[in-house]
């Protein structure tokens, strides 16, 4: 069963047509629409999947966000990986409670968030402060406070070295993975994983053509499509649109020799 609602949560509201708002619950708070006021002390006595009206009649359902809800709504600086790559990026890459992660670079945290949930202690490098900064407040805000002893972000360039050894993963979203290849040989332990989000292919080229040369064996690269389906009544089908390409994703092993 969830926990209650209450102040310093957030909710999601979803009104009649689907639209879905992100609210954070305090004591005195209003939600505010075109449709009118709804008290968060409402949404507090609806509970989670329950439904509320503002004073002028609009109904709206009460739920917690998903992981994926979040990141479509949280503040984003840098391009966010999507949902659907960030699954697939969790078991590629082994992301397990308590594996230790190198994360590079961090951008607004979205990655971040999706292995800190799956349970890993993130070691991040981030080259601009400023997203540093967006991301740290993204996590917490969505995992909690608590999270942020397990998640720490540095400052640093992660093509000039990994301060770190005995690293379980590295994932890496940055332009240039293959410059990563020598420092995550030296950090990794034997059978490690290193992961690579990259959006064009001859990235993913230079990047396999570094691994081969390196100790990592048992390189894959996959792309993740996922197409959408309309279902209403006797109109079941693809949706028209689908996301066509975000990125690609690589992963390799760490030998000993
Ligand atoms: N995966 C992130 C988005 C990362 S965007 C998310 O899901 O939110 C790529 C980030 O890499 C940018 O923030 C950029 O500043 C950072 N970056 C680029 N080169 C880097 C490097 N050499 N070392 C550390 N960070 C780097």
């Amino acid at each position: 069963m969830s926990a209650p609602l209450g102040p310093g949560d957030k909710v999601l509201l979803v009104d009649r047509k689907d639209r879905r708002y992100l609210v954070t619950l305090s004591d005195a708070g209003e939600f505010h629409t075109h449709t009118g006021v709804v008290p968060h002390a409402d949404i507090v006595g609806a509970g989670e999947g329950g439904l509320v009206r503002s004073n002028s009649g609009a109904a709206y359902v009460v739920l917690r966000p998903t992981l994926s809800d979040f990141i479509f709504r949280m503040p984003r600086g840098a391009q966010v990986i999507y949902p659907k790559d960030l699954g697939a990026i969790l078991l590629m890459a082994d992301i397990y409670p308590g594996a230790h992660v190198l994360e590079a670079g961090v951008g607004s945290g979205a990655l971040s968030a999706a292995l800190l949930r799956a349970g890993a202690s993130v070691t991040g490098y981030e080259v601009r402060d400023d997203f540093a900064a967006r991301a740290r407040t993204n996590v917490a805000s969505f995992l909690g406070d608590e999270v942020l002893e397990r998640y720490r972000v540095e400052g640093r360039d992660v093509y000039e070295g990994i301060d770190a050894t005995d690293l379980d993963r590295v994932v890496l979203d940055l332009p240039e993975p293959w410059r990563v290849v020598k420092h995550a040989e030296e950090a990794l332990s034997p059978g490690g994983i290193l992961l690579s989000y990259v959006p064009s292919v001859t990235q993913v080229a230079q990047l396999r053509d570094t691994l081969d040369a390196s100790r990592f064996a048992l390189a894959e690269t996959i792309e993740v499509l996922v197409r959408s389906w309309h279902v209403a009544g006797q109109a079941v089908r693809p949706d028209h649109r689908m996301v066509a390409h975000t990125g690609f994703l690589t992963a390799a092993r760490l030998l000993r020799s």
